[in-house]
C-alpha cells in the first residue's frame, strides 16, 4: 500500500513537472514534507445552491467539486498538505438553519471558520462562470486582498492560460464575494470556465479536462509555494 502511495506520488510530481515547466527538484523538496502551507480547497455553492446553470442543466456545485476533489488529490500526492471545506454535494449548517438564506449563510460562515482556524492557510476557491451571451470562454483568477494572493493569482492564470489557450488577465476579486473578502490568508477564487459556452461546458464536465485543471491549479501553488511561505515569514 505505502509502495503504491509512492508511486503514485512520484506519477504526479512528474506530470506535474513536464507539464507545467517546473523543475522536478522543486517538487521533490516540497513532496519530502519541506513546507507548512495547507491549502484549504473551496467547491463553491453546493446542496440547495447550485451556483450558475449549464446549458444543459449542469449544476456549478457539481463540476466545482469535482475539480476540487481532484485538486485535493494532486496536491496530496505531491506531499502537500489540504483542507477541504465541503467533499460532498451538500451544505454544512445546523438544524437550526431553516430556510434556504439561512442555510447558505451557515455554510458560507461555516466556510469561512475552516479558513480562518487553519494554521498557514491558503485558499483556493473553485467557482464556474457564465455570461449572458455564449461567446466568452476560457478560465479566469481572482485574488483577495491579503498579501501574496495577487502573485499566485498571476501565476494560476499562466498555468491555466496554457491549458485553455485563452490569456484573461488575473484580476482583485469583487469585495461582494463573503468568503474572499472575511479570509484572513492568501487567496485566489478561480474561474474555470463558462457553462454558457456549450464548446466549454462539454470539457468542464469531462475527468480528463477537470484533471488537466486541477493539475493546472496545482502547478501555480507548487510554483508559488515559496513566495506564500514567505507571507507567513514575515506576519
Ligand atoms: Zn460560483
Amino acid at each position: 500500500m505505502q509502495n503504491r502511495f509512492f508511486f503514485s506520488s512520484v506519477i504526479a510530481l512528474l506530470i506535474v513537472s513536464i507539464a507545467f515547466s517546473i523543475p522536478a527538484s522543486v517538487l521533490v523538496f516540497q513532496g519530502q514534507g519541506g513546507g507548512r502551507l495547507t491549502f484549504v480547497v473551496d467547491a463553491g455553492h453546493g446542496g440547495e445552491d447550485g451556483g450558475a446553470v449549464g446549458t444543459d442543466g449542469t449544476l456549478e456545485s457539481e463540476v466545482n467539486l469535482a475539480i476540487a476533489l481532484r485538486l485535493d488529490q494532486l496536491l496530496g500526492l505531491c506531499g502537500l498538505s489540504t483542507v477541504l471545506t465541503r467533499d460532498s454535494a451538500e451544505l454544512i449548517y445546523p438544524d437550526s438553519a431553516v430556510t434556504t438564506r439561512e442555510r447558505k449563510r451557515a455554510d458560507l460562515e461555516y466556510r469561512i471558520s475552516v479558513v480562518n482556524r487553519t494554521d498557514q492557510a491558503v485558499l483556493l476557491s473553485i467557482h464556474q462562470n457564465k455570461y449572458s451571451s455564449s461567446g466568452p470562454r476560457g478560465a479566469q483568477v481572482f485574488y483577495g486582498k491579503v498579501e501574496g494572493s495577487e502573485a499566485f493569482a498571476k501565476t494560476a492564470q499562466e498555468k491555466l492560460a496554457v491549458l485553455c489557450g485563452e490569456h484573461r488577465k488575473a484580476a482583485p476579486i469583487s469585495p461582494d464575494i463573503y468568503l474572499m473578502r472575511e479570509s484572513h490568508c492568501p487567496a485566489i477564487l478561480v474561474e474555470c470556465g463558462f457553462l454558457s459556452n456549450p464548446e466549454e461546458l462539454v470539457l468542464l464536465i469531462s475527468e480528463p479536462y477537470q484533471t488537466k485543471l486541477a493539475l493546472a491549479i496545482a502547478a501555480a501553488c507548487i510554483s508559488q509555494y515559496n513566495e506564500l511561505e514567505n507571507y507567513y515569514g514575515k506576519n
